[in-house]
This record gives structure tokens, C-alpha cells and sequence, in this order.
């Protein structure tokens, strides 16, 4: 008796595509090479921001721990 629950819906398992949300198969995650590139785009954007934020913040604590430690 340890048969899992009926599923609450008919469609057979897919994913959305995350950037035109259509219909993909489980494993994929997009439904075009047009998609991944849009995808790829973004993420690389994504990653620059990140790294511009860290430099930011790594020059925010550096000029803060100068003001902070330099002698006067
Ligand atoms: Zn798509």
C-alpha cells in the first residue's frame, strides 16, 4: 500500500520554458536555441551586475576600514 497518491491533473510531468513559458520536457529548461540565448544573455548581465556589486561593496568596506584605521 504504498502507492503514491493519483496525480491531480492528467498533463504528463513538463516544465515551462523560463523564458516563453511554453510547455518543455521535464529535463529541459527551455524550448529553443532562440530561448537559451535570451537565457544566456540575461545571465551573463546578471553575472556582471553581481561582480560590479561585490567590487562596490569591497571598495565601500576598503575605503570605510582606511577611514577607520588610517592615522590622522
Ligand atoms: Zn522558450
Amino acid at each position: 500500500m504504498s502507492q503514491p497518491k493519483e496525480r491531480r491533473t492528467r498533463i504528463p510531468d513538463h516544465r515551462h520554458c523560463i523564458i516563453c513559458g511554453r510547455p518543455v520536457p521535464p529535463k529541459e529548461e527551455l524550448c529553443s536555441d532562440e530561448c537559451r540565448n535570451v537565457y544566456e544573455g540575461r545571465l551573463k548581465r546578471e553575472r556582471r551586475t553581481r561582480l560590479l556589486l561585490l567590487i562596490l561593496y569591497i571598495a565601500l568596506l576598503g575605503s570605510l576600514f582606511f577611514f577607520f584605521f588610517l592615522p590622522r
